[in-house]
């Protein structure tokens, strides 16, 4: 590749509030057509907006997550431009003033991207084209909606620094409680734009934007296509101009949608309704200390602290309630690797054939820590342990009494064992003699017969130290 690629992003994400960002309409994916609108969201004549304090407080939490500094100082202004889908043929958002300055994200490869900052708009409506009568409708019941916008620096160089950007951010934005992040769903929407200069140079080439990328997959294929693109412009003497493109998933390509706009074609100037946004170094300070614990800062806990494979923790911070539980449980027995464990194995197992999610289990973290207690200290075998958490998981209840119920509780005593085993040798003379003549195999036969009358109780270990003894 004779190009270097340079990537920034914009990314939209609907903030998890109840109700829209500039009156009480429920904030809420879906619903029948234009059932969630009001004469605010609606853009008629005369109405005011009333700015929702919880979107605020979502947004400066978005800023926390990506280690920004939220601003004591925002100021609302509108974005005039004519689309169907926007009534009021303005869009209210910030501008000169946001919410959140600054921040990071490292990604896999150590490397810093940048975020320039956070700002607080609202979301347009939907048009709804039918190409069968010929006809475009508009749905506004995602109009008002709060949005952060999230604008990088271009510090992206490659198609994986990107990806692994999103996945991070998406996660960050989850655990923060400021979005769910479903890409699929519109909830968060990336914005990619890419230029390309030649390697070794400093000089960034003109970008194009990419609107319209629904999932990390797409991100990629939308890159690459873009790249090849401009990379054919310019080996033929070409220049790129700078535009807005649209991606088509089926045919993996990239449209010109619009020619850029300079801020000036959308005429912002101050909203003279909503008054600015003070936030006292109080505000900020609480806000900042009802923020949960980020994935990255657990995952070096786990990795570092607990000494976790970083598979391991990667797989428990995926999920900000798996990782809680986690949590919940290793501070009640700190067993961290035999935790996560039976967690990742067994608890995702049933998991999976259940299509639950953790949030929906019966037992308690408690009762997972001295399940495993129970494994450790030889009150009950591993393989009970497992059949265990399957009953907590389908019916829940407590370990010791589900292990007393169910004879699932070891038997130490070896005398009761060696009875067995002698019995078992005694009615086997022929595997016993195929044994000793060097087939190994039959141990096991052997260890399955004094397990099968010895039940669900006894200790493997036990049985197995006799059984060796005997054969001697
Ligand atoms: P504008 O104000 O014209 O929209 P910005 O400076 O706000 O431009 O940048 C918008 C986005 O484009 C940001 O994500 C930024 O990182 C990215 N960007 C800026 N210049 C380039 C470039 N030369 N190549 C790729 N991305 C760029
Ligand atoms: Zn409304
Ligand atoms: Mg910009």
């Amino acid at each position: 590749m004779r190009y270097q690629p340079v990537i920034g992003l914009e990314i939209h994400c609907e903030l998890q509030t109840d109700s829209k960002v500039f009156c009480t309409c429920q904030n809420e994916f879906g619903g029948s057509e234009n059932t969630r609108v009001c004469p605010r969201c609606s853009g008629m004549p005369g109405t005011l907006p009333l700015i929702n304090q919880n979107a605020v407080r979502l947004a400066a939490k978005a800023g926390f997550a990506t280690d920004g500094t939220v601003n004591n100082y925002s100021a609302f202004d509108r974005k005039n431009y004519f689309y169907p889908d926007l009534p009021k043929a303005y869009q209210i958002t910030q501008f000169d003033h946001p919410i959140t300055t600054g921040g990071y994200i490292t990604v896999f490869n150590g490397n810093k991207m940048r975020i320039h900052h956070i700002h607080i708009e609202e979301d347009a409506g939907k048009l709804v084209h039918d190409d069968y009568e010929g006809i475009s409708m508009a749905d506004y019941n995602r109009c008002g909606v709060p949005l952060i916008e999230i604008v990088t620096e271009p510090d992206f160089r490659s198609v994986e620094d990107v990806q692994d950007f999103v996945e991070k951010i998406a996660l960050r934005l989850k655990y923060a409680g400021v979005c769910d992040a479903r890409m699929e769903q519109g909830s968060m929407r990336v914005d990619v734009n890419i230029s390309i200069m030649p390697v070794g140079s400093t000089e960034f080439g003109t970008r194009a934007e990419i609107k319209n990328l629904n999932s990390v997959k797409a991100i990629g294929r939308a890159i690459e296509y873009e790249i090849n693109r401009q990379a054919e412009i310019l080996d033929n003497g070409g220049t790129v101009i700078q535009e807005t493109r649209r991606f088509n998933d089926n045919h993996g390509d990239t449209k010109a949608l619009r020619s850029k706009e300079e801020a000036h074609d959308y005429r912002y100037f101050p909203e003279p309704d909503i008054p600015p946004v003070w936030l006292s170094d109080e505000d900020i300070a609480e806000i900042k200390a009802s923020m949960p614990e980020m994935p990255q800062s657990r995952f070096k806990r786990y990795t570092e602290e607990y000494g976790l494979p970083a598979d391991d923790a990667n797989l428990i911070i995926s999920s900000k309630e798996f990782s809680d539980f986690y949590d919940e449980a290793v501070k009640i027995n700190p067993d961290y690797k035999q935790i996560s464990n039976l967690m990742l194995v067994e608890l995702n197992r049933n998991l999976n054939e259940s299509e639950k999610t953790i949030s929906d289990v019966a037992f308690s973290p408690a009762d997972l820590a001295e399940l495993v207690k129970m494994s450790t200290d030889g009150v009950v075998s591993k393989n009970a342990a497992k059949d265990i958490l399957k009953i907590m998981f389908d019916n829940g209840g407590k370990p010791m009494e589900i292990a007393k119920n169910n004879g699932f509780i070891m038997d130490n005593d070896a005398s009761e064992i060696e009875e067995i085993v002698n019995r078992v040798i005694a009615e086997n003379a022929d595997s016993v003699e195929s044994y000793k003549n060097g087939n190994q195999k039959i141990f096991g036969f052997l260890m399955g017969q004094v397990i099968r009358i010895a039940g669900k109780g006894a200790n493997p270990k036990i049985a197995k130290d006799v059984l060796t003894e005997k054969l001697k």
